[in-house]
């Protein structure tokens, strides 16, 4: 049985290329995209996702400004800084570069920012709305997961569909998004997490497997069933002998599970490139003109 790798780059040039149009006319009529991310303190991690991010926007041709603060600043200054952002009409989207040092609660600065400008899709009025079946921004990554369904034509109606991973970034969403009447959703969908018993019992059972856990490889082929397909989000760093010190796999073993599932997506090169598209999606799309 041959496995197809359903890689992400070609989902997100094919984003791009519709979005580059929609930035070409609203920059006719005087309007540039804006994205401010936040990041807070120095985590090397966080540092690269944000460059990341910048670069996308400048390459497509918007604006993208990082603010950087001290890694002790205080709740009340970043709640500041965020009412500035939201009371500017030049700043389409806001973006908290998470995680944030532990002496901020994280769950009052998301909520500081305006709704409409939470790109990441992470304010409680949206995942609200998300789980109603009225989405206004999608969270980037379980976003992203839906694009390369979509793109590659996987039917999700009436599938099982077992997510391994509970957080509010990814796992929740995708849960809320794939059991909802939509296209790409309409599915049975089983949220497991790391209290969940014999995961095996309902992986063995999955039609398709997202996993979004920060565990190296936890999904191999003994877990899966024939012609399952597989949505890896896991991205973990492994430290090695190499040059960079470090290489990156995700929550799925993708060696292994190739001898039986219908497919699988890399990583590096599978969702992660999807999370940073959709991020400049829900930005260009904020604007209505
Ligand atoms: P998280 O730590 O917030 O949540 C992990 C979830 O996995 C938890 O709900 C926990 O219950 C569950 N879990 C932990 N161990 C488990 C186990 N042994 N079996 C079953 N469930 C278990 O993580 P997150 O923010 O959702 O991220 C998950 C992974 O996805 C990480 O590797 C992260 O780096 C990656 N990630 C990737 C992208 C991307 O752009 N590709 C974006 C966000 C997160």
């Amino acid at each position: 049985m041959s496995c197809k790798v359903l890689y992400g780059k070609p989902v997100s040039e094919h984003i791009k290329s519709e979005l580059k149009l929609k930035i070409d006319e609203l920059s006719d009529s005087g309007i540039i995209p804006k994205l401010s991310v936040i990041l807070i303190g120095d985590n090397p991690a966080s540092k690269i996702y944000v460059n990341s991010k910048h670069k996308t926007f400048i390459n497509m041709n918007c604006k993208s400004e990082i603010h950087n603060l001290d890694k002790n600043v205080s709740e009340d200054e970043v709640v500041k800084l965020i009412d500035t952002l939201n009371n500017n009409p030049d700043v389409h989207g806001i973006l908290i570069q998470l995680p944030a040092p532990p002496h901020l609660n994280e769950e009052n600065i998301i909520r500081a920012i305006n709704p409409l400008k939470d790109v990441d899709g992470l304010h409680p009025m949206n995942l609200g709305k998300l789980f109603q079946g009225k989405p206004s921004f999608i969270p980037c990554t379980p976003y992203g997961c839906l694009k390369i369904l979509e793109y590659y034509e996987i039917e999700t109606v009436s599938k099982n569909i077992v997510i391994i991973g509970r957080s509010n970034l990814v796992g929740k969403p995708l849960f809320g998004l794939l059991s909802q009447k939509f296209q790409i959703g309409n599915a049975t969908v089983t949220l497991c997490h790391s209290r969940t018993k014999n995961i095996e019992f309902f992986t063995k059972e999955a039609d398709i497997i997202i996993a979004a856990v920060g565990v190296p490889k936890l999904v191999k082929s003994n877990m899966i069933k024939d012609n399952c397909i597989l949505i890896d989000v896991g991205i973990n760093r492994i430290d090695d002998d190499s040059k960079k010190g470090y290489h990156i796999v995700g929550d799925i073993d993708f060696d292994s599970v190739q001898k039986k599932a219908s497919a699988v997506t890399p990583v590096p090169g599978g969702v992660g490139v999807m999370t940073v598209t959709m991020l400049l999606y829900n930005t260009v799309n904020s604007i209505k003109v």
